[in-house]
């Protein structure tokens, strides 16, 4: 101790009003985030599974509300969000995966999209001249007739797109770039 400090008896906080009037306060929003007074008792991995549960179930809900207005073409396809990212154990380029990407969420390079950022004069296919989207490109597209008619599992799997991106069928999508690239579309 240096010399010249002075010592100060400073009360306990036993029977003060407004101490435990605060620590009522703070157990009550304790409670509020799932952990209560006794939470010094929790493991650490119990924890973090309790908050990991907590901002899950609040995701879902943000993303359930968001995608009532837009991406409700991504939620019909994965309707339960995820930590987890869908293609990571897939052994696909960065490019393919892009592509699939772009495919899940409807964004492609089709006049869909890119009418919207000027690059296209026009939304719709230039032979068909209807809404040109990853459905159309897939499934209707009559320049492509010929060419989708050698692609058997993709003309059986043509129900819908979204039926077709539901699945996490690693063949299927495989067949779905080989088919754009015979076709020679980028996406
Ligand atoms: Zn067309």
């Amino acid at each position: 101790m240096r010399p010249g400090t002075t010592i100060q008896w400073i009360p306990g906080h036993i029977d003060l009003v407004n101490h435990d009037k605060a620590d009522t306060q703070a157990k009550m929003a304790c409670e509020k985030c799932l952990l209560t007074a006794t939470s010094k008792s929790i493991p650490i991995g119990d924890l973090e599974s309790i908050c990991k549960t907590k901002l899950m179930r609040e995701w879902q809900v943000d993303y359930e509300n968001i995608s009532l207005g837009k991406g409700n073409f991504h939620f019909e396809i994965m309707p339960q969000v995820s930590s987890q990212q869908w293609f990571k154990t897939w052994k696909s380029s960065r490019r393919n995966i892009t592509k699939l990407i772009r495919l899940r969420t409807g964004h492609g390079l089709l006049n869909k999209t890119l009418f919207l950022y000027k690059f296209a004069p026009s939304q719709l296919c230039d032979v068909c001249g209807v809404l040109e989207d990853v459905e159309h490109i897939l499934i209707e597209c009559e320049q492509y007739n010929e060419e989708r008619s050698a692609f058997p599992r993709l003309l059986e799997s043509s129900t819908s797109v979204s039926t077709m991106f539901k699945t996490l069928d690693r063949d299927l999508y495989r067949v779905i770039l080989t088919f754009l690239e015979y076709i020679g579309r980028d996406i």
